[in-house]
């Protein structure tokens, strides 16, 4: 069969590199010249940043990508298990971490929150047992309301609990923990689908599971070693990756698709779309437009390079605002920019000296912004600059502003431009709802013979790890149709 992958972004290389390998005649279509889309590096006097994803988890699914292509993964790119994997700070002063053992991060947050650790080991327990039966029943392959379906979400209802699917995460932990410090841990989680924790279903505190339980790694050089390791896989498969051309236009004739690109045309029998599933739909000739309350959150991003070196900060950091509710509430409700953000702060010249200069740190940080293009102006981005600037001055008892030597800054403007992530929103749709959690796009289009979507934007959902996850759900959907 002749294929051809949109967009070079860790989905469509993964899919590519599986596809390849079944002996199908595979084409990558890449508007930049380099791979990688939201994962892509950003380089500057001196320092080098990821652009975008700094906490990478799961990563024995990324080597079943190199496995399945009968490679060793190691002889593509290697990792390291993190011992201490976030450093929570709070309005306080004081912080907490989060380790490789749980029984370790127990014990750190008994000692600064007063939550006494035997609760917090039974509450773990609960989410991790509700994670492996979602694991089983929502990730892998489609969602189909068919028999065995029914059954293993009766089983996982029984087990999350009515109350977890029709409470908020935050009215939920509000009850069930009851502890400021803790519930903030757990609330914190919902983001990393881009959604809010006082809209999303209590039972997705399952995500909780994965930093808290199967820890988190560094690659070895960043994470931009991700992409790059696929596309050297995917060159060594045969796959014929074209750089600089950005698609125009997807149209079918017959049963022939036809991909319009910036510089050629391409013909394929099988069209695979790792371009956001909203713009995918745009390049169909849809009229698509979605609103900004079903989009997941999008981000502002400092790239700092500071001329100092501060040893109460680890490789991930987050420092959380005086007022969550108030944070989500302007986020989701008043669609601005938050006036007190939490603020992600990640410091991978903790790890990878050369990223920054000698006795210097290049800090990612970043804030949680509305999915628009209408936000972003010279004053909204200084005037947040200012209140990121203003808490981590207070909170690292430092003025950080004559620190930062240089800079670039990501908008949900520049995200979109440069990855065509939709209104700038990191993993498509929110997940606010189960209806929305449920509803997510299947990886096979259902009217279109031969269209399927790869990525952080369908199913199953966000982030380096189910992106991976559903090239390996596309491709056996493809296995299964052809
Ligand atoms: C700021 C930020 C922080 C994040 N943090 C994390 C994190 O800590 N951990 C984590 O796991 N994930 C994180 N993510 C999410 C993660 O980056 C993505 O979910 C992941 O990289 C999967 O991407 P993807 O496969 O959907 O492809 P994308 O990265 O979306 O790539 C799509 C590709 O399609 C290309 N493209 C778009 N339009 C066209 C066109 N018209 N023609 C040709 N090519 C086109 C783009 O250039 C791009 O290369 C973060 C993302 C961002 C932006």
């Amino acid at each position: 069969m002749k294929i051809v992958v949109l967009g070079a972004g860790i989905g469509g290389l993964s899919v590519a590199c599986r596809l390849s390998s079944l002996g199908h005649n595979v084409v990558v279509v890449e508007k930049n010249n380099s791979p990688g889309g939201k994962a892509s590096v950003v380089k500057f006097n001196g320092y080098t940043f990821d652009a975008g994803p700094s906490l990478f988890t799961y990563p024995e699914w990324l080597d079943d990508v190199f496995v399945f292509c009968n490679k060793n993964p190691r002889d593509y790119y290697t990792y390291k298990k993190l011992n201490l994997v976030t450093r929570y700070f709070f309005n306080d002063k004081s912080y907490f971490d989060v380790f490789d053992d749980v029984n370790k991060t127990a014990k750190s947050i008994e000692a600064v929150s007063n939550f006494p650790s035997s609760k917090f080991l039974k509450l773990i327990n609960h989410w991790q047992l509700v994670y492996q039966l979602s694991e089983e029943t929502f990730l892998s392959g489609k969602i189909k309301f068919n028999l065995p379906f029914i059954k293993a979400s009766m089983k996982w209802f029984l087990k999350s609990g009515f109350y977890s699917i029709f409470t908020s995460m935050a009215i939920y932990n509000k009850k069930v923990i009851n502890n400021n410090k803790v519930e903030l841990l757990f609330n914190r989680f919902a983001t990393y689908t881009g959604s809010s924790p006082y809209k999303t279903p209590a039972f997705m505190n399952q995500l909780s599971v994965v930093e808290l339980c199967k820890g988190a790694y560094y690659p070895d050089n960043g994470i931009y070693s991700i992409p790059k390791s696929l596309e050297k896989l995917a060159v060594d498969m045969g796959v014929d990756i074209r750089y600089n051309n950005q698609v125009r236009a997807i149209s079918k004739e017959n049963d022939s698709w036809l991909i319009k690109t910036s510089k050629s045309h391409f013909s394929a029998d099988i069209v695979v779309s790792n371009i956001d599933y909203c713009f995918t739909r745009k390049l169909m000739g849809e009229q698509f437009n979605l609103p900004t309350s079903k989009l997941s959150t999008s981000g502002i991003v400092f790239y700092w390079g500071v001329s100092k070196t501060f040893k109460d900060l680890k490789l991930h950091n987050v420092f959380f605002s005086d007022d969550y509710q108030k944070e989500f509430s302007q986020i989701i409700d008043d669609v601005i920019f938050p006036d007190k953000p939490t603020v992600y702060v990640n410091v991978s010249s903790k790890i990878d000296s050369h990223h920054a200069k000698n006795n210097c740190e290049n800090w990612f940080v970043m804030v949680n912004v509305p999915s628009s293009l209408e936000l972003t102006s010279k004053k909204s981005v200084t005037k947040l600059r200012d209140a990121v600037i203003n808490l981590l001055s207070v909170k690292l008892n430092e003025s950080i502003k004559e620190l930062i030597e240089c800079e670039r800054i990501l908008t949900p403007n520049t995200l979109s431009d440069d990855t065509g992530a939709y209104k700038g929103s990191i993993y498509g749709v929110n997940q606010n709802s189960l209806f929305k959690i449920m509803n997510r796009k299947d990886n096979k289009d259902k009217f279109d013979k031969g269209l399927y979507y790869v990525g952080g934007t369908v199913h199953p959902g966000g982030g380096i790890p189910l992106a991976l996850l559903s090239s390996k759900n596309t491709v056996n959907q493809i296995i299964k149709d052809y």
